[in-house]
């Protein structure tokens, strides 16, 4: 790291010394970014840096809402508005008791490179809560919504911000989400959200774009190195809409889904797990991916998270959350010659795991690039709502595959440019810098 870059990281620890995570994610880019400096001095010069790692605005609110007991609970809400060189801030909201400003930060900071690396006009956001959705009623969700919109809807616009989902938070909230938006503005503004309903303004495909992604651009890195999906053993981490697409289209490809986890632990199925099963478990039945034992009583079920890791396997997409995967299991994962990683989680491997991947040659796809389908998608969603049209499936699809294909190319030949070919760690942060740090040159201090 350059000693600028040093004195830089030095800053955003001293300035928020208890934001682990963003500083994780701010050192990774930055550590790219030392490539960068020799070559445009002016990035430097002109403060580039220094204000990228500070958000634009950022926002913490009260949201109190009353639960089926009559209790009243009060939870904490962000949005953290990080960029807007390309376009509004975007990008999800995250209901997880786990959330706090460090971590929404650190969201919305690998958002901006990786609604760069989409080539849509979008900048980067996130926002959340510390709700913890789990065994709450449909009314309570609805309530809490609503009171989250309440605070919320004089921050954001179809040109302002333009929220959408994440963990904890899909078609169903956002629909109450958009409801009291709608009440509050007094107008249908379909722009707002991403992720609507199909009937009201939503895209086909956004369901499943962040998992149909993440397999594309692995599918594109394996075939520029002579490999392919099909026939291949895959093991993917979490059992949520992102997990669950991509096993679809894993299965698709003619690749072998081996097994899927949940926060409790995992399912190991080594003949394919049964798709319909998980989906029927997770998406009807609201419950644990133990309940798969039920119908399958000869797989196998461990409560051990990190060994998921552990099995053998060819490809692996870790698709929970931010950490998942550490040292070990990388390392775990190069033993038994895993040939590529893909995540379609954001920043799921820690960084003594990316350095294990980046040192043993595997071909690994960070997430900014990876799981960019997802966002990619929602800007599909708002130029359709743009539009006043709504495209078909193949269409949607066919464009985000494009899109993809793109990043990946963006990606291989960022990394070759700057002397790294294979390093699509440094190639995804360079090459999604440069595009925002060249707009905020050209829109002045
Ligand atoms: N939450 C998703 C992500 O991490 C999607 C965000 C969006 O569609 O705005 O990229």
């Amino acid at each position: 790291m350059s000693s600028y870059v040093e004195e830089v990281m030095e800053k955003i620890k001293s300035r928020d010394p208890e934001q682990p995570e963003f500083h994780q994610a701010a050192e990774e880019v930055l550590e790219s970014l030392s490539l960068v400096l020799e070559k445009h001095p002016e990035y430097k010069e002109e403060g580039v840096i220094e204000r990228i790692i500070e958000p634009e605005r950022q926002i913490v609110f009260r949201v109190p809402w009353v639960d089926d007991e009559g209790n009243t609970r009060v939870n904490r809400g962000y949005r953290v508005q990080f960029n807007s060189a390309l376009g509004p801030y975007k990008g999800g909201l995250r209901f997880h008791p786990s959330v706090n400003l460090g971590i929404i930060k650190f969201l919305g900071f690998e958002q901006i490179f990786k609604n760069s690396l989409t080539g849509r006009p979008i900048g980067g956001g996130k926002g959340g809560s510390d709700f913890n959705p789990k065994g709450k009623s449909d009314g309570e969700i609805m309530r809490f919504c609503q009171s989250f919109m309440s605070e919320l809807y004089r921050h954001i616009g179809a040109n302002t911000d333009v929220p959408a989902g994440d963990i904890g938070v899909g078609g169903r909230e956002i629909g109450y989400l958009f409801g009291q938006y709608k009440k509050l503005a007094n107008a249908f503004e379909a722009g707002v959200l991403t992720g609507k309903g199909l009937d009201w303004g939503g895209s086909l495909v956004r369901t499943e774009a962040t998992g149909y992604g993440l397999v594309y651009l692995v599918q594109e890195m394996m075939q520029d190195y002579g490999q392919d999906i099909e026939g291949k053993d895959v093991v993917i981490s979490g059992s949520g809409n992102v997990a669950i697409y991509a096993t679809e289209k894993v299965q698709e490809l003619g690749g072998n889904v081996i097994a899927l986890s949940d926060s409790s632990g995992f399912v190991h199925d080594p003949r394919g797990m049964d798709l319909d099963l998980v989906k029927e478990i997770k998406e009807v039945r609201e419950g644990r991916i133990k309940e798969y034992l039920e119908e399958y009583p000869e797989a196998e079920y461990n409560e051990e998270s990190f060994d998921i890791w552990k099995l053998d396997c060819d490809v692996a997409l870790p698709c929970a959350t931010q950490n998942e995967l550490d040292g070990k299991s990388a390392q775990a994962l190069v033993d038994n010659n895993v040939i590529a990683v893909g995540e379609g989680a954001n920043m799921p491997s820690t960084p003594e795991a990316i350095e294990v991947f980046l040192n043993n040659d595997i071909l690994y796809a960070p997430g900014k690039a990876a799981n960019a389908g997802g966002v990619a998608t929602s800007a599909l969603e708002m130029t359709q709502n743009g539009m006043y049209d709504s495209w078909s499936f193949d269409k949607v699809d066919k464009e985000l595959k494009g899109i993809m294909t793109n990043i990946y190319e963006n990606i291989s030949e960022t990394a070759k440019e700057y002397d790294k070919e294979g390093n699509f760690v440094v190639g995804a942060n360079i090459a999604g810098f440069i595009k925002v740090a060249d707009a905020m040159l050209d829109q002045g201090v």
